[in-house]
């Protein structure tokens, strides 16, 4: 899509620090890293939001739930990370191409 960064990054013209890469997802470092590792799980199909995914894309967020699995075996302890997904603006969603945050390597406190 048009002026969408994340189209962007996927379509390589923009740079991007790529984690992992498949058929249907990129993995890439966020540029503004809120923990020692903070990954972004993107789709490369186009979806605004969580609320813009339909039923076709069902294959797809499940295929984003295990990226997050398959990133966690890297960590030195496997099972101490953290997804973020926001939302809507008034959530804190500034890119409006659906992400997930992957952060891991620090003590995350309880909501
Ligand atoms: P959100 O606020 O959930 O929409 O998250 C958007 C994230 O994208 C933020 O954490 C930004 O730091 C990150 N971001 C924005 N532009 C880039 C970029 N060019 N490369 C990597 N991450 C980016
Ligand atoms: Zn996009």
């Amino acid at each position: 899509m048009a002026e969408c960064i994340f189209c962007a990054i996927i379509a390589g013209s923009i740079p991007s620090d790529k984690v992992v890469e498949t058929e249907n997802l990129i993995v890439i470092k966020d540029i503004s890293p809120k923990a020692s590792i903070h990954y972004l799980i993107i789709p490369k199909k186009h979806i605004a939001d969580m609320q813009s995914l339909g039923s076709d894309d069902a294959q797809l967020a499940g295929d984003m739930m295990l990226m997050a699995t398959r990133l966690s075996q890297d960590l030195s302890d496997p099972r101490a990370f953290r997804i973020i997904v926001n939302n809507g603006a008034a959530a804190g969603q500034c890119v409006f191409h659906l992400h997930m945050h992957f952060l891991a390597g620090k003590k995350m406190p309880g909501f």
